[in-house]
């Protein structure tokens, strides 16, 4: 951040290829900052001196202090850090640079990506310019070659996977292997953000890391309405959001996207190691895991080949744009199937809901089920099972499910699935950390006669949230366990002090989950 003490900056943002559009003109007493300065990361607008200026520059780990020393100052400048942000995504300016088709589905994954890391970008679609061929011409592009995208470095990335994007907007880099946190926490879900935030406030040196992006399943959901404190509800994206910043000010170091693929047992003086892929190593006196779940896929062939932008596992308004003016399908009958037909009630034309069971109140809360009596666009089917997907070129064309064992088709191009999830445990396997029957992390007695709340059958390795075997499926006894572990972490690093032992030794094992969506187990989890 920058204290302007004379002079003029003027701040301006991408608009198109070539455009600026001015925002503001800082002068003697403003601060230039966004968001981006809190974890050091590259500026994400342009500022120019319009004449000879004197700047106190503050490195974010000052400003990190003085947010926190300062309260009403330091609440004051978060505030504006976090509406200069919300100013850059509401109207589509600075980042990087998207070309190609609006309904690609690399398209729609990159946009998915840098919305979900809440990362303002814009999008041009060749389809839609009066100059589309001049606009390939100019990056020297073939049409088949598209998507690309431009990053505000000037880089050009052919069609990248979300980690090659996220370096080259400066949003994850190397971690260094020698140095020892005092907690690595797998998982940036809510659970994963609850204990940060109560970790790094408490002064611990933090590392959390997540595959995707911050937010886990809660990210997803369009509205919740049973989280304390928020009695019209909150968007899941908006309150893991301010969570994320939380944590960033507590300087908690954030690693997203980044793939924990395996668990290497403590050395003698308690510390573990978790390997990134098959080079990069991390080290730490802790562990909290914090991975939660991932959505169980429908057993129907080709499926997989309409999941990029037929089949969704989330329904955000980057969904809702793609199916406005159409009939869509649901499947499922929780609480997070229930959010997503009261939502897209009300941006796409018609819903047909298809049920398993015989009835929505066995599995979903009353206030859902009377609203979605009361939506006319709504069509519920109970007893139904999907049996086919028609279509070609990964669009999806119809649908065909069974009921009363008589089969029924329809044309429908959008199919949404919330029918359950299962943990995230598969890149623990070989670790020694327990788990039960369906995969869910044993902790507390579960995991041995002497082991505190949280921990599991490791010492020093906690285990908090959806992931934990008997934990309850909601946001708030995530965080509430978030919270909780800090003070078993407490407990544990008290012990090793005092001279407590890593627990049984076992051999390290690699595996990947993250990416991996496919499933065996079933177990039902209540929204
Ligand atoms: C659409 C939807 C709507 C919902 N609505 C509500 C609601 O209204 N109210 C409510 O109380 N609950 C709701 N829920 C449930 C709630 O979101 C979950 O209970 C909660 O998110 C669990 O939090 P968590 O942090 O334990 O796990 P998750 O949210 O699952 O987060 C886990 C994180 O770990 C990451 N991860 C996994 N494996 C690895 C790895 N190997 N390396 C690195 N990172 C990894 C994932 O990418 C993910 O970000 C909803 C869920 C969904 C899907």
């Amino acid at each position: 951040m920058a204290v302007v003490l004379s002079g003029r900056v003027l701040v301006t943002q991408p608009a198109g290829l070539d455009g600026v559009t001015p925002i503001v003109t800082h002068r003697a007493g403003n601060f230039m900052g966004e968001l981006a300065q809190l974890s050091g990361g590259p500026g994400i607008v342009d500022a120019t001196a319009t004449s000879h200026v004197e700047v106190l520059l503050l490195p974010s780990d000052r400003l990190r202090a003085l947010l926190v020393a300062e309260a009403e100052l330091g609440e004051q400048i978060m505030r504006a850090l976090i509406l200069r942000r919300v100013g850059l995504l509401e109207t589509g300016g600075g980042g990087p640079v998207i070309i190609g088709a609006a309904n690609h589905p690399d398209v729609l994954r990159l946009q998915g990506f840098l919305r979900r890391s809440g990362q303002p970008h814009q999008l041009l679609d060749p389809e839609a310019e009066t100059d589309a061929d001049g606009l390939l011409r100019r990056f020297g592009l073939a049409a088949g070659e598209l998507p690309v995208v431009l990053c505000p470095t000037g880089e050009l990335l052919r069609n990248p996977p979300d980690v090659r994007l996220a370096r080259c907007l400066g949003l994850v880099s190397a971690l260094d292997a020698d140095h020892v946190h005092d907690v690595a926490i797998v998982g940036a879900g809510p659970a994963g953000l609850a204990a940060a935030v109560y970790a790094a406030s408490e002064g611990l040196d933090v590392l959390m890391l997540d595959c995707r992006a911050f937010g886990g399943q809660a990210g997803y959901s369009a509205r919740i309405e049973n989280y304390l404190g928020f009695p019209t509800g909150v968007s899941g994206m908006a309150l893991v959001a301010r969570a994320y910043n939380q944590a960033l000010k507590f300087g908690v170091r954030a690693a997203i996207p980044e793939e924990v693929t395996g668990l290497a047992p403590g050395d003698d003086r308690g510390r573990f190691t978790l390997s990134l892929g098959p080079e990069e190593r991390v080290r730490t006196r802790s562990v909290v895991i914090a991975s939660g779940a991932r959505y169980r896929r429908l057993d129907v062939a080709g499926l997989e080949t309409f999941e990029a932008a037929s089949v969704h596992y989330w329904a955000t308004p980057l969904e809702a744009r793609l199916c406005s003016g159409q009939e869509v399908a649901v499947v499922g009958a929780g609480n997070s199937a229930g959010q997503a037909v009261v939502y897209l009630a009300g941006q796409v034309d018609r819903v047909l809901m298809l049920v398993r069971g015989g009835t929505l109140s066995a599995s979903m809360s009353r206030y859902l089920v009377d609203r979605i009596s009361g939506l006319g666009n709504v069509e519920v089917q109970t007893d139904a099972r999907v049996t086919g997907l028609e279509g070609g070129d990964g669009v999806l064309e119809a649908i065909r499910w069974t009921r009363a064992g008589e089969e029924q088709r329809r044309a429908i191009r959008h199919l949404f699935l919330f029918i359950g999830a299962d943990p995230n445990t598969d890149w623990l396997s070989g670790s020694g950390v327990g788990v039960d029957g369906k995969g869910f992390i044993l902790t507390g007695r579960d995991a041995g006669a002497d082991r505190g709340p949280l921990e599991t059958v490791r010492r020093g390795v906690f285990a908090i949230g959806d992931v934990r075997a008997g934990s309850t499926k909601r946001v708030a006894a995530a965080v509430g366990e978030g919270a909780q572990v800090v003070a078993a972490l407490h407990a544990r690093f008290a012990e090793l002090t005092s001279g407590g032992s890593d627990g049984a030794p076992s051999a390290e094992h690699q595996i990947s989950s993250c990416s991996d969506n496919s499933s065996a187990s079933s177990t039902s989890m209540p929204r």
